[in-house]
């Protein structure tokens, strides 16, 4: 079965997520546990933390089908030691507002060496923080998203998430989101070489890894290395990819994410991709 969502507001706290995420017609969503954009926030209320679950409870979300996403100021690769400690803190933050959701997966960018250390000495420093975390945190599995490799962003190679994979000590709590806007502008060329593409990420990383999608088109080129979303169809993979994408088995019973620019076309796009399973 296919569980299809889109990252809907928590505006007014959370417990408004799974209300925006049933008037779409979704059976999955993302949300943001608190305000992407600070490094702090005040703590989840009591009140909130039992009305998100009521919500969801009432409109039918399954815990394991909600994918919230982590800050995006959070560098678990971070090369300095202060900012290395502050988004160790923030992550660890984020973690445990998930485990008083009930929620199981946090997904997050792996995170950027700044130019200032090597690519294996970054990718080693997010397995030593997914692994503090974890230590710290029970139930939660961290749900590493491959990205466009903008910049000094790691995570765009599948062989870099499988590094971090492989120096995660509770293989049990680590998994993969793949981001098809990602994969596209990363060089993966899933539009002409779906099978190869999705067999090297078999062969490298694994599906038992897979624990989540994001469905979105891209405006940019395959191989650019630009992160930017484009709704279903109208972008450069193109409809034909996502109708495979939804009639393939391997991506079943995960949460599949939409990111796409234009929230007025949400319900529409989740009726199609549906209309295509
Ligand atoms: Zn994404
Ligand atoms: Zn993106």
């Amino acid at each position: 079965m296919k569980y299809i969502g889109a990252h809907v507001s928590a505006s007014g706290g959370v417990e408004f997520a799974p209300i925006n995420a049933h008037e779409i017609g979704a059976n999955a969503f993302a949300l943001f546990t608190k305000n992407q954009r600070q490094w702090v926030s005040k703590p989840l209320t009591e009140e909130s933390i039992s009305l998100f679950k009521e919500n969801c409870e009432k409109y039918g979300f399954q815990l394991e089908y909600i994918l919230p996403h982590d800050s995006y100021l959070i560098n678990l690769g971070h090369p300095d030691e202060e900012g290395l400690a502050k988004s160790r803190a923030a992550f660890l933050d984020e973690m445990q507002r998930c485990e008083e959701l009930g929620l199981k997966l946090l997904n997050f960018h792996p995170g950027s060496s700044l130019n200032k250390i090597s690519v294996e000495d970054c990718l080693s420093l997010i397995a030593e923080s997914i692994n503090i975390t974890l230590e710290k945190t029970k139930g939660v599995t961290a749900v590493i998203e491959n990205t466009a490799g903008q910049g000094s962003n790691l995570g765009s190679e599948f062989w870099q998430l499988k590094y971090i994979i492989d120096r995660v000590n509770d293989k049990s709590r680590v998994g993969i989101c793949l981001d098809t806007c990602h994969t596209y502008t990363a060089g993966y060329d899933i539009v002409n070489e779906y099978d190869k593409v999705f067999d090297e990420f078999e062969k490298e990383v694994g599906f038992n890894y897979l624990r989540g999608m994001h469905l979105n088109d891209s405006k940019k080129a395959l191989g650019s290395h630009v992160d930017r979303h484009d709704s279903i169809g109208e972008g450069l993979i193109g409809k034909a990819f996502f109708e495979r994408l939804m009639k393939d088995p391997r991506f079943d019973n995960i949460p599949l994410i939409l990111e796409t620019p234009d929230e007025s076309k949400w319900a529409e796009e989740i009726a199609w991709l549906r209309s295509v399973e």
